[in-house]
């Protein structure tokens, strides 16, 4: 699963400043101390101090105090397991979930709601002022060292907007990816046969041991459905699950997908090999146990590796695509296509997006990265023309489909990489965008692609982003480039995980 980031950024990078050499380090392995903890890094570890030299505690929350073992050592820093909370924080709330310390879906279940909102405020804030260089409304202070400068950077500052979080912060999630695995030799003398059992669930915290689940609390309902029912079948049909070390066994992984608006739901079933024994049986048992599955799948991924899909993806039964709604807009979507996976969350943030696109009507609009056209489709209901780019055809292929679906005639969509793309559409001249959109995966946007943007200099630029360390970044060249950034909206998409995504607006200022 790609839920956890890569490690790179965040706290860590932080501490660098203050690195030891490593004969320095103050603390030696399967020591105790006592932390104060500071901060939280963009992995939700907490972040504790040990005589200057940095400690990251998972399950730990700022303005605690707590005792930890220190159980792994770097230059720069290491990581101590939580042992007593000393101190606990007003916001430590107890985690409803009971697989929660187990599973590494979610990081936060152990902060109140709130807090995570204003900490993926501060998160964002914190990025935009130490990767961006930009100044923050409010935080004015703190990014300007000297005081002549503040007043101009009072002037310029961005504003960043209190998270938009959900009400009800529970089952958001529209779409489930569960890895399948066999039951391990560790619980096999429990007597019913147990050491041959499919299980599906989830990756313990930091490995690929699958650990058998039947209910995620950030899962619709019936996604959990689908997973036990696909579990049950399989264990009924005898079918195996796949084993990595290995490389034998069926069945890798069950994907479900529901259209909270429509209800429709699919199921995908992703097979190690070409051939799922007992195919039409399958088709059979999934529909009498699952009557509102429109859609079965099968995906075929034979390489040895992490990535979930492989190329070949074939309909066993029903159609290719589910469709959903989102504000009004109905969508195709395809087994292999993006498709946010909070939809009432999305709605916010497209809302935001076509709000500070600002459109009239008569507006030409760039929409890159545009998935399954999701975004063009709200702004082609404001805009002249919108043009969508997007570097998985079938995605393409959805978006078409969309466009016609609800009768928008306004959009079109080219499959291709948008760095590629746009910059071709530049040179030869034919689109000349008055705003330019980009949501771009959580590496950010290619250069290329920015220093286009440049070029083709749009009155506003709207970035919509689920990395505030990779928009920073971008923002900067942005920036340097004569745009500047005026508001960005943090969207809660994923309560009780790290993440956080954003939206925000830019003008031209040359
Ligand atoms: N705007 C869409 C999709 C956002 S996710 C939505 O909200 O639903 C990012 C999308 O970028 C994915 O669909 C991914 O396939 C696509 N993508 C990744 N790299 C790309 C590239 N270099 N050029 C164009 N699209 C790319």
């Amino acid at each position: 699963m790609n839920r956890r980031n890569n490690r790179g950024g965040g706290g860590r990078g932080r501490s660098n400043s203050q690195s030891k050499p490593p004969e320095n380090v103050p603390v030696s392995k399967n020591e105790e101390v006592v932390l104060d903890i500071i901060g939280l890094t963009h992995d939700g570890e907490g972040v504790g101090r040990a005589e200057g030299y940095t400690l990251f505690v998972q399950g730990a929350l700022p303005g605690e105090r707590v005792r930890a073992k220190v159980m792994k050592t770097k230059k720069q820093y290491g990581y101590a397991r939580l042992q007593e909370l000393l101190v606990a924080s007003d916001d430590r709330v107890e985690p409803p979930c009971d697989i929660y310390k187990q599973c590494g879906g979610c990081q936060l279940q152990h902060m109140g709601y709130e807090a995570q909102l204003s900490w993926k405020r501060q998160h964002v804030v914190d990025n935009l002022v130490r990767i961006g260089k930009l100044s923050v409304a409010g935080e004015v202070e703190k990014a300007q060292a000297g005081g002549s400068a503040k007043n101009k950077a009072a002037e310029a500052a961005v504003i960043v907007h209190p998270t938009i979080g959900m009400d009800e912060p529970w089952r958001y999630r529209n779409k489930a990816q569960v890895p399948i695995g066999m039951m391990t030799g560790g619980h096999a003398n429990d007597g019913d046969g147990a050491a041959s059992k499919l299980i599906a669930g989830f990756y313990a915290r930091g490995s690929h041991r699958i650990i058998d689940m039947d209910d995620c609390m950030i899962q619709h309902d019936r996604n959990d459905e689908i997973v036990r029912a696909v579990k049950a079948i399989g264990r009924e049909l005898g079918v195996t699950g796949y084993d990595e070390e290995s490389g034998r066994g069926v069945l890798r992984h069950v994907m479900a997908r529901t259209g909270f608006v429509t209800g429709e739901m699919m199921v995908v079933l992703v097979t190690n090999g070409r051939k799922l024994p007992q195919a039409e049986r399958w088709v059979e048992r999934i529909r009498e146990e699952l009557p509102g599955v429109t859609s079965i799948v099968q995906n075929v991924n034979e390489r040895n590796t992490n990535v979930i899909f492989g190329d070949e993806t074939k309909v066993l039964w029903g159609s290719d695509v589910i469709y959903d709604e989102l504000d009004g807009i109905r969508f195709a979507i395809s087994a292999r296509s993006f498709y946010q996976v909070n939809p009432l969350q999305t709605v916010a943030l497209y809302r935001k997006a076509v709000e500070y696109a600002a459109l009239t009507g008569t507006e030409s609009v760039i929409d890159a990265y545009c998935g399954i056209g999701t975004i063009s489709l709200f702004l082609a209901r404001q805009a002249g023309r919108v043009y969508g780019v997007e570097i998985v055809p079938e995605a393409i292929k959805d978006a078409k489909r969309n466009a016609e679906l609800n009768g928008i005639g306004n959009a079109t969509f080219e499959a291709g990489p948008a760095e590629v793309v746009i910059p071709r559409w530049r040179e030869e001249g034919g689109i000349v965008p008055d705003v330019i959109v980009v949501d771009p995966p959580r590496k950010g946007c290619d250069n290329e692609l920015l220093e286009t943007i440049l070029a083709m200099q749009p009155e506003r630029v709207v970035y919509v982003s689920c990395n505030p360390s990779t928009l920073a970044r971008d923002l900067r060249v942005l920036e340097d480039g004569g745009y500047r950034t005026v508001e960005v909206q943090p969207v809660d998409m994923f309560p009780w995980t790290t993440h956080v995504e954003c939206c925000v607006s830019l003008v031209r200022t040359q």
